[in-house]
């Protein structure tokens, strides 16, 4: 796709139509009123966290949850940043927020050392997994389970879901529905204004139990506690979930000896000649901040909207990402095929921020590429221990960082 260099609009409202009048193939509501992207909305929510309310009432729907997982998944404040803040303001005791920090820094660690193969099962499933599509009713939340249509529209109006209704959808498509865990991640993924190759796809694999000790599933009690009741009263569907967890266990899950399931990436050959000497500094949708390190520097900067990345994200994801940029005016943005526009501007060498992703990696193979560190959250010793230690549960990964992590 030949690049075409676009104008961010400085006006939230022209904004968010342009990039719906640039992108007409993705689809879905437009960025809510409440979710401005960028780094000045990102500071203001991380200024109003509440790590002592946080710590009581994060399960319940409508916990003092932080709505802080775009920000951070876009960088527009680093993982290192929010630790820094928020060991400030929590008090012993009150160390769940700083926990859960840790938890999205867990995934991604998992993703620099297993790359592409987050992407397959990580190990064999602990009870029979079947491999469904996933229904029509479920994706336009039509299935009559008031709990469950809920969280799918408030999913496809917002791109935002609680982590509790995260665990109860993904849950029941695996469980109940028999849905293939690949085919509803992506779905799932590609829907969220966070949706992050690791923590989504490990999360699922979590609950699915391919990669953790046991699937995770829930009950009507469960869901009814957590939700303050709002759903199930009143519901008159006929309820799948009210049950024991004996009889749930016992009716859901078979024993099973299937080895895990192992897919390899597509990746297309990468056609690029060295186009010339010329530098650019590549802004992903990892670092869509002006106070990134890389966006002080005298040099010329550049951002793609290039569907090899982008194809199937939601509209609102797109506009979340234009909001970001537009406290970015030093960024040139263009659509279109990031090694075409390399070619374009005779940009042989690219700097960007060091990151996991294999498909953006593979991308700029054929380039000369400097990677610049991410914040670090914790020190190069720790780090090092971690990465000599490979592939492990998370009590694991604290027992090694929680003590950075939870200093204050
Ligand atoms: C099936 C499933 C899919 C998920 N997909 C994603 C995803 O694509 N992107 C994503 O960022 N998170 C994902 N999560 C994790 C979690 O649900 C979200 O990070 C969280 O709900 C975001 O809302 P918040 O910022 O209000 O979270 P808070 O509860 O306020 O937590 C603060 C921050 O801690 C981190 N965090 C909290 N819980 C988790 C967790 N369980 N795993 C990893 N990090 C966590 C996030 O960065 C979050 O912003 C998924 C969880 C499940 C169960």
């Amino acid at each position: 796709m030949t690049p075409i260099k676009i104008n961010i609009p400085v006006s939230r409202s022209e904004r968010i139509k342009e990039i719906k009048a640039l992108f007409p193939h993705h689809t879905g509501a437009n960025l809510r009123e409440d979710w401005v992207g960028g780094r000045t909305e990102g500071l203001k929510r991380l200024s109003n966290i509440k790590p002592e309310r946080y710590e009581k009432s994060r399960n319940y729907l409508n916990g003092e949850v932080t709505y802080l997982s775009p920000y951070l998944r876009h960088g527009c404040i680093s993982l290192a940043e929010a630790i820094t803040f928020a060991q400030e303001k929590s008090t012993r005791g009150n160390d769940k927020l700083l926990f859960e920090f840790a938890w999205r820094d867990y995934w991604r660690q998992i993703w620099y050392h297993a790359g592409d193969r987050i992407h397959s099962e990580m190990e064999a499933p602990k009870v029979e997994l079947k491999r469904n599509s996933l229904p029509r009713i479920v994706s336009e939340g039509n299935t009559k389970l008031p709990c469950i249509d809920h969280f799918v529209n408030t999913l496809r109006e917002t791109g935002y879901l609680h982590n509790h209704a995260r665990m109860w959808l993904s849950s029941y498509l695996i469980h109940w529905l028999g849905v293939d865990w690949k085919i509803a991640a992506n779905w799932m993924h590609d829907m969220l204004l966070d949706g992050d190759q690791a923590s989504n796809t490990l999360s699922w694999q979590w609950v699915a139990s391919t990669f953790g000790s046991k699937p995770y599933f829930f009950n009507q009690e469960n869901l009814s506690k957590y939700t303050g009741n709002q759903l199930c009263n009143g519901c008159q569907a006929v309820c799948p979930f009210k049950k024991s967890y004996e009889a749930l266990d016992a009716s859901l899950f078979r024993p099973t000896t299937a080895p895990a399931r192992i897919t390899s990436p597509d990746y297309s050959p990468i056609n690029f000649k060295h186009p010339g000497n010329a530098s650019v500094i590549l802004f992903t949708d990892e670092m869509l901040s002006p106070a990134h390190a890389l966006y002080q520097r005298n040099q010329k900067k550049i951002f793609v909207f290039d569907p090899i990345h982008y194809k199937n994200w939601s509209l609102n994801r797109l506009q979340f990402m234009a909001d970001c940029l537009a406290e970015m005016p030093e960024v040139e943005v263009w659509t279109g095929d990031t090694l075409a526009l390399l070619e374009i501007l005779g940009c042989g060498h690219v700097e960007t921020q060091s990151t996991p992703n294999s498909m953006l990696r593979h991308l700029l193979s054929k380039c000369s590429v400097t990677y610049i560190e991410e914040p670090a959250i914790y020190s190069d010793v720790t780090k090092e221990k971690l990465h000599a230690r490979g592939l492990m549960r998370f009590s694991k990964y604290w027992n090694f960082v929680g003590e950075e992590i939870l200093k204050r």
